[in-house]
């Protein structure tokens, strides 16, 4: 079992959490069943995950909140048709939206 540093954990899982959007919860997993963390770590890095994207996404948005509906996703400032709203960044897989 190899240490993982926080910018190997943020490139390791930002094909999943960004661009699959599966999810925090997912791409643990899968680190413990690629031997990258063992089972017994998973709240650690579970909080370490969402760290790391809470700080990436603050660099955009300046405040940047849990998803209530999937409370995997973060919720993102969006331009929409009828103004500015915010979405959970996990669309589609969850569709929650809230008024700013
Ligand atoms: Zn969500």
């Amino acid at each position: 079992m190899k240490k993982i540093n926080d910018i190997e954990l943020f490139e390791e899982t930002k094909h999943w959490i960004l661009e699959d959007k599966l999810g925090i919860d997912f791409a643990v997993n899968i680190l413990i069943q690629d031997n990258i963390i063992k089972k017994s770590q998973y709240n650690e890095y579970y909080k370490k995950i969402d760290n790391l994207y809470k700080n990436y996404y603050k660099k955009t948005y300046s405040d940047v909140k849990k998803c209530p509906k999937c409370k995997e996703g973060y919720l993102l400032k969006k331009k929409g048709r009828y103004g500015y709203f915010k979405a959970c960044d996990r669309f589609p897989f969850c569709n929650f939206t809230e008024k700013i």
